[in-house]
């Protein structure tokens, strides 16, 4: 049994699996409200009166309707025919969304904007994109796009009555007390409401960050909605860091992503997640610190950090040459880029060569005839200076084993 199964689900987008049946009210009952009746398309004068509205979507007005229909015919004009032909059959369109049943997904650009998919899309937003997934579902809402054409009756006829729909579904929504402790902020609840996330599927979003044992932002939850993160993936990494700040962030991770297992061996060992990311992009394996720690004594934490220093430098020291380091005390040293940068200059100078960047190497790499960009950094570290490390390349010393040097140094 998948244990996010009801996650694709609600991710599965379908607009033609939206429930029709879906009542107007919460609880099968009438929507009473006030509306605005306009006697002319030109004029901003209108009267108000009740309206009820039936289940089966009849309406209740002060007007005799067939007669309205008939004056119409010849000419006069009441916006509340508009109502009723237009508004409410979209209103009623509107209802699974409204009641926040819709199975909705969104399609994302190549920038990463939110848009509305084909099946949903209409002549409103078919083009249009969206910031942020709550500014998408808010858009599929709206009385304009559910009304389609330009209409009169847009904004002061649909208005009230979209907006009455939507409070009497936002009033009767369910109230968890164990799902409001899965969002951290006060009005998440709120907030999850408007990105189009029903109450009762707050904690199917929250499994995939089960490690975290503290309330997650509600950015989360919508991400993890309408994202794209592999909840499988997801769960994987979080368990190393379980911390709320970092789920939401690791929930806008999605496409190409490093290794999980990688990136979530690294976080145990305490390193940062972008120094994580760092060292699986350059596919420096976790499994390089145990031998870190037996060469040099360094706790896990010391030797994965220094593994992530030097790799940041562009560097890939060996366990032998970590072993060098720790024996002269240079367990702190943070390499600089620049610094390693300046010495191969210096070197390819003091040889009348051109000077070209030594690439960082694979930890694996056998030691060649020519000192590498990490040899050079090593040596630069145990000794100090740049023009220590040139008159030592210049004395022949080029394919430099740290280990004899480190010995040397020491004897
Ligand atoms: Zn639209």
């Amino acid at each position: 049994m998948d244990r996010y199964a009801r996650l694709r689900e609600l991710r599965q987008g379908n607009a033609a699996g939206d429930d029709p049946t879906t009542p107007i009210t919460p609880d099968g009952g009438d929507l009473e409200l006030t509306v605005r009746c306009y006697t002319s398309r030109d004029s901003a004068e209108f009267a108000t009166h009740r309206m009820r509205l039936h289940p089966d979507g009849t309406a209740e007005l002060p007007h005799d309707l067939h007669a309205e229909r008939i004056a119409a015919a010849l000419g006069s004009f009441t916006s509340c025919l508009e109502l009723v032909d237009s508004v409410i059959p979209a209103l009623l369109s509107a209802l699974p969304l409204i009641s926040r049943r819709a199975r909705v997904a969104l399609d994302r650009d190549a920038r990463g904007q939110w848009r509305i998919p084909r099946d949903r899309a209409r002549g409103c937003c078919r083009r249009a994109t969206f910031p942020d997934p709550t500014l998408a579902v808010e858009h599929l809402r709206d009385p304009r796009h559910a009304l389609g054409a330009q209409s009169f009756a847009h904004d002061a006829i649909a208005g009230p009555v979209f907006a009455a729909a939507e409070a009497a579904w936002a009033r009767a929504r369910p109230a968890h007390p164990d799902v409001n402790r899965l969002v951290v902020e006060g009005d998440g609840i709120d907030q999850l409401w408007r990105a189009g996330i029903h109450p009762d599927d707050i904690p199917a979003l929250a499994a995939p960050a089960a490690a975290v044992a503290r309330p997650l932002p509600a950015t989360y939850f919508v991400r993890m909605r309408y994202g794209a993160v592999d909840p499988d993936w997801f769960s994987t990494v979080i368990a190393a860091r379980p911390d709320g700040e970092f789920a939401a962030w690791l929930s806008a991770r999605e496409g190409a992503v490093p290794d999980a297992r990688a990136w979530a061996a690294w976080l145990r060992y305490g390193v940062t997640p972008r120094d994580a990311e760092l060292a699986t992009e350059r596919r420096i394996s976790p499994d390089v610190v145990p031998a870190v720690v037996a060469a040099t004594a360094w706790p896990p934490w010391l030797a994965a950090r220094n593994v992530m220093a030097w790799a940041a430098a562009g560097c890939t020291p060996t366990p032998a040459h970590f072993a060098a380091l720790a024996r002269h005390g240079l367990e702190h040293h943070r390499p600089s880029a620049a610094a390693i940068d300046a010495l191969i200059a210096d070197i390819a100078r003091d040889r009348g060569d051109p000077v070209l960047p030594r690439p960082a190497q694979p930890a694996a790499a056998p030691l060649e005839a020519e000192p590498g960009r990490t040899e050079l950094a090593v040596l630069l570290a145990l000794l100090g200076t740049r023009r220590q490390v040139v008159s030592r390349v210049r004395t022949g010393v080029t394919a430099i084993d740290c280990r004899a040097l480190a010995s040397q140094q020491s004897a």
